[in-house]
């Protein structure tokens, strides 16, 4: 299974991950917002990667609630929230538990899904981070939790393809309107990266 230390790893990974594709996240988030996704994450992740180096977390949920309470404080705008609110879920979900194994990292992003939606109220289709969470979540099952993260991600991915046709319903891309249509939404390019981080560091 997973171990605090093999998550902190994966954290890192993911840290890796917001860096390079730093501008590629403010290239999407200028076209339809304000162009700062990549730079809130990308510090967001520095913060997590600070906080972890401090203080060692001894169980997969603490070093979950490490990033959650970062990303809440350090991250403006939208995303920091949301995402925020999503770790703290999935730490919740498998507290207790020393190691993670296939069927809590599924638990996990349940619960991170749940988390997004009842913060931001977003509803499948309207060209957000749960375009590609939604459809990762319900991809997301098999005998390792390798397999499930890869089968996330895919899914991840394809959701957040299919966001360039969208018009954007909530966020700052909605003031938009009709021109939102056109672009890959960032929150669900970013989401995808994450899940294909976790991924790569399972296989
Ligand atoms: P801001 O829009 O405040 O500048 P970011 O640029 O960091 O924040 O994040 C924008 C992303 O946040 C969007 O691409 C979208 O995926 C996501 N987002 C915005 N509002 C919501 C919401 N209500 N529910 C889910 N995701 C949202
Ligand atoms: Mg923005
Ligand atoms: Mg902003």
């Amino acid at each position: 299974g997973c171990t605090a230390a093999d998550l902190v790893t994966a954290i890192r990974a993911v840290a890796d991950t917001v860096a390079e594709h730093r501008v590629e996240l403010i290239q999407l988030d200028r076209a339809i917002g304000d162009g700062d996704h990549g730079e809130n994450l990308d510090r967001g992740f520095k913060a997590v990667l600070t906080a972890l180096d401090a203080a060692t977390p001894d169980s997969p949920a603490a070093v979950l609630k490490t990033v959650a309470t970062t990303l809440i404080s350090k991250v403006g705008g939208a995303a920091g929230p949301l995402y925020g609110t999503a770790f703290l879920r999935a730490s919740t979900a498998v507290k207790d538990r020393g190691e993670l194994e296939a069927a809590d990292v599924v638990e996990a992003l349940t619960a991170a899904l749940g988390g997004v939606v009842a913060r931001g109220k977003a509803e499948l289709g309207d060209k957000t981070m749960v375009d590609a969470l939604d459809p990762a979540v319900k991809a997301a099952t098999g005998d390792s939790v390798a397999a499930v993260l890869s089968a996330a991600a895919d899914a991840a991915e394809a959701g957040a393809e299919a966001t360039v046709p969208l018009v954007a319903r909530k966020g700052r891309a909605s003031y938009l309107g009709e021109r939102s249509a056109g672009h890959m939404d960032p929150g669900a390019r970013s989401t995808m990266l994450l899940l294909r981080a976790f991924a790569e560091v399972a296989a």
